[in-house]
């Protein structure tokens, strides 16, 4: 522990976001970076528990959080950033974006403010790139195995860099122009900027990995081409089939799926073409996003920087409590109200409504018709008599995914499906089809970035092993 008792002498305190009003202009990150001394005196609350819940039972990474905290604390900034990517392959991107399940689960959370343990990993990491430090790390034998991996969002790139490092040959197939996946096209500048997934890219790069873009498996390059040139496929595609309303008037023009929204943001902050079809901008509209969650709240982030007229976003849920639910104590993540940044810049948030329709004139949306609802799941009611409407100009479907979208590739390979609709995998992550395997959201469904890293880092163990013992 760098200081005994660091937690009675110092009280938790964040970085803190850039004023509203300012960045509200711009899509540069909100969030601002952790000064080194912050985190070096934060690290000092750190208890060095004898059970850190931190790291068992809240960060699925494991990632050894009391060490790095305590290697913080002393400033021994290079062997705090050993240890991290020991586990972590890419803090720089959960060190912004991730929810920190850890801090949920931190035994100071019990009764005081939990350590910062995501803003000391961005610290550590930065600090890192800052000095120099991240240099590409070249495997020093080279295996003669050659893997495929497709999809070059978080999970595909641990599995490929996780492969690479253990001296496999790794070429990571994707469809988008650049790499990233949803960290590139789903998630808002303002919550990661992508010079960060670039400069990762170059290190990759430089440690011999190799980037095919533009390159769909299964429409542009068949599975069996791979399955010939390569002894082991990853299929990390993602889970981006997006739940959908069946309500009168879904067929209006003016609502679209969420993250077709978002990508096209994206995509026209970097000056890079929008696909054909019709541009999805909110300026001077009244923009309603259906989907209490995260993608619902990136939406309304990018709404409000676009200039929309209005943002409202629906939950069909109760509003959670202001504080832990008794429901999940510590260290369960706790069920209670979230504000991201984007909902303290604007916007109004309505809860328990359920929309039951869309009407409009020649085609196009004006209103959405909705009811209060009562309860939760399964005995979420509506209220009778409650019905209203809301003005609306463009609707953004954010009810989150159903699973991997259904492609040629699945069907080549005849990919079995679990009862969620993921792709079915064995303890080594291998799917029903031999040397082929499977990681991140197609696997798990829809989750986070921090697990889709933890499961990449186990896809790619479970295809050494399956190797390995080929081999032997
Ligand atoms: C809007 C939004 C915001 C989010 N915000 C957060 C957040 O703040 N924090 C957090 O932890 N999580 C967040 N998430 C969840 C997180 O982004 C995902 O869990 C994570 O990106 C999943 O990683 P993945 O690598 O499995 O898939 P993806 O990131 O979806 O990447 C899949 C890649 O595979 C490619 N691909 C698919 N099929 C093929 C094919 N046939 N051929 C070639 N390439 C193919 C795609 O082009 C894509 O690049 C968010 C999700 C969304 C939608
Ligand atoms: S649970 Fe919190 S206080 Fe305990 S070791 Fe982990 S970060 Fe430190």
């Amino acid at each position: 522990m760098g200081k005994p008792g660091g937690f009675l002498e110092f009280r938790r305190q964040d970085p803190g976001y850039r004023p509203v009003q300012e960045r509200l202009q711009d899509y540069g990150a909100v969030e601002l970076p952790p000064p080194m001394p912050l985190a070096r005196e934060q690290a000092q609350r750190c208890m060095d528990c004898g059970i850190p819940f931190c790291h068992g039972h809240g960060c699925p990474l494991c990632n050894i959080i009391p060490e790095v905290n305590d290697l913080a604390s002393r400033g021994r900034w290079r062997q705090a950033l050993d240890l991290l990517l020991a586990t972590n392959n890419f803090p720089e991107f959960t060190g912004r974006i991730c929810p920190a399940l850890c801090e949920a689960a931190c035994v100071l959370g019990i009764n005081d403010e939990p350590v910062t343990i995501r803003q000391i990993e961005l610290a550590v990491i930065e600090h890192a790139f800052d000095k120099g430090w991240m240099r590409p790390r070249t495997p020093p034998r080279r295996l003669p195995f050659r893997m495929a991996v497709i999809g070059s969002g978080p999970a595909g790139l641990a599995v490929a860099d996780t492969l690479n490092q253990a001296g496999c040959r790794v070429t990571v197939y994707d469809g988008d122009l650049r790499p990233g996946g949803i960290l590139r096209y789903g998630i808002p500048d303002f919550k990661l900027e992508k010079w960060i997934i670039d400069r990762r890219i170059d290190l990759m790069r430089e440690e011999g990995v190799e980037f095919e873009m533009q390159a769909a498996i299964g429409e542009d390059l068949s599975a069996r081409f791979l399955q010939t040139r390569f002894q082991a496929i990853c299929l990390a595609g993602g889970a981006r089939q997006p739940r959908n309303i069946a309500v009168p008037g879904r067929g209006l023009d003016g609502i679209h799926f969420a993250l077709d929204f978002l990508i096209q943001q994206n995509l026209r902050f970097a000056g890079d073409p929008i696909p054909e079809g019709p541009e999805l901008h909110a300026s001077g509209k009244n923009v309603i996003v259906i989907g209490g969650g995260d993608t619902g709240s990136d939406c309304l982030g990018t709404a409000l920087r676009q200039g929309a007229a209005s943002v409202t976003q629906l939950e069909i849920m109760p509003e959670p409590p202001a504080q832990r639910d008794p429901t999940t104590p510590w260290p369960l993540w706790p069920h209670m109200l979230r504000e991201s940044s984007s909902h303290k810049e604007g916007g109004r948030r309505l809860w328990s409504v359920q929309t039951v329709g869309f009407s409009g004139k020649q085609g196009r949306l004006q209103m959405l018709h909705c009811v209060r609802t009562s309860g939760r799941p399964p005995e979420l009611q509506t209220v009778p008599g409650s019905e209203f409407d809301l003005p609306a100009d463009m609707v953004l479907l954010a009810m989150g995914f159903t699973g991997p979208i259904r492609n040629k590739l699945a069907e080549e390979l005849h990919l079995a499906h679990d009862t969620r609709g993921n792709l079915l995998t064995d303890a080594d992550c291998m799917t029903n089809a031999p040397g082929v395997f499977a990681a991140g959201d197609a696997a798990l469904g829809a989750s986070l970035v921090v697990r889709a890293i933890d499961n990449g880092r186990r896809c790619a163990a479970g295809i050494l092993r399956r190797l390995e013992s080929e081999k032997a």
